[in-house]
């Protein structure tokens, strides 16, 4: 998975024009791009739009203060992580410790060093980078580099209230590798290791919105969002083949292959959750798996359902 490589945003939120006008000079050169507001309002607005890595915000704001700003900040999910330094032209001990206390990670005093306000700047977005990197690895699976199971998670449900909210279709696909067991008994863990790294290259070889994890051991699951059932057959067959066709280090001879079960939101007749779909792309797997494996099953759509499976 991609490193998030983009230009970090700071949002500076003071009322008065001149401060902006300052910063905006004395930033310059830096590597982010400066946005300010003028008002608490707006600064509140604006923080979770833009979803900026830092907020330089002005303690003496006028109507909501920076005290308060900071505690709705810190009270929603959408901005609770983002770096807080305090400006101020005078900085009390007792409100720096209060500002502390409530999450702010500095403070930076009126009229501002250059160099002092660069080198404060810098290290609140180096923090941030670390934190979002622990983040991200926290939902990555440590083999493969893929999304992890806790992450699709929350992904499908995301995506499931996506695809009914704009009544769009969406795909799931479960991936299981065949006779996996038995591989590793031949060929020991690590070369089966190695061929669960490959298997998670050839899956996430497709679209980049398409969302592949390992879903655990030997499984893997796919996303595939505005996609219907037969675009996903087709996807998942060629990805199918992909992995029937690899080459082995050391075993030239080898074929490993794998099975796949697909629904898509059009397959559930009930109450469209993610457990309802995790359900039919499993049923639809278990009969790939009795079709004798290295095969695709469609779940059926509600329409046809006489039938169980396509
Ligand atoms: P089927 O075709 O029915 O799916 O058979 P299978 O052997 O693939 O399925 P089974 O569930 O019996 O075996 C899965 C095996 O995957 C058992 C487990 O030891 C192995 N496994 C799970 N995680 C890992 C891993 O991270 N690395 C390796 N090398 N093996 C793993
Ligand atoms: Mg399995
Ligand atoms: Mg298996």
């Amino acid at each position: 998975m991609a490193e998030n490589k983009s230009i970090p945003k700071v949002l500076a939120i003071d009322d008065s024009e001149l401060i902006h006008r300052l910063l905006e000079a004395r930033l310059q050169g830096e590597n982010l791009e400066l946005h300010s507001a003028t008002s608490s309002e707006e600064g509140l607005k604006k923080a979770k739009l833009l979803q900026p890595e830092v907020v330089l915000l002005d303690i003496g704001l006028e109507g909501m203060n920076g005290f308060e700003l900071l505690t709705k900040l810190k009270e929603d999910n959408e901005t609770q992580n983002i770096a807080v330094i305090f400006i101020s032209a005078t900085v009390e001990p007792m409100d720096r410790v209060r500002g502390l206390d409530m999450g702010a990670i500095d403070f930076i005093t009126k009229p501002f060093d250059a160099l002092e306000l660069k080198a404060r700047v810098r290290s609140a977005l180096r923090t941030q980078y670390l934190v979002k990197m622990l983040e991200q690895r926290a939902q990555l699976d440590g083999l493969t580099g893929l999304w992890n199971r806790r992450y699709f998670d929350q992904r499908l449900e995301q995506e499931i209230s996506e695809a009914k909210r704009h009544k769009r279709v969406l795909t799931l696909a479960l991936c299981d590798v065949d006779r996996f067991k038995r591989l590793n008994d031949q060929f020991g863990h690590p070369f089966g290791d190695m061929v669960l790294e490959k298997v998670a290259q050839i899956l996430s070889g497709g679209r980049t919105s398409d969302i592949v994890c390992r879903y655990g051991g030997e499984e893997f699951g796919l996303i595939f969002s505005s996609t219907n059932i037969e675009r996903g057959r087709e996807v998942t067959e060629r990805l199918r083949v992909a992995i029937e066709e690899a080459a082995w280090p050391g075993n030239p001879d080898l074929v490993v292959t794998a099975s796949f079960g697909v629904c898509d939101t059009e397959c559930l007749d009930g109450d469209l959750t993610p457990e309802a779909m995790l359900k039919a792309a499993d049923t639809a797997l278990y009969k790939a798996k009795q079709n004798g494996r290295n095969c695709v099953k469609a779940a059926a759509r509600v329409l046809k359902k006489k039938q169980d499976t396509i």
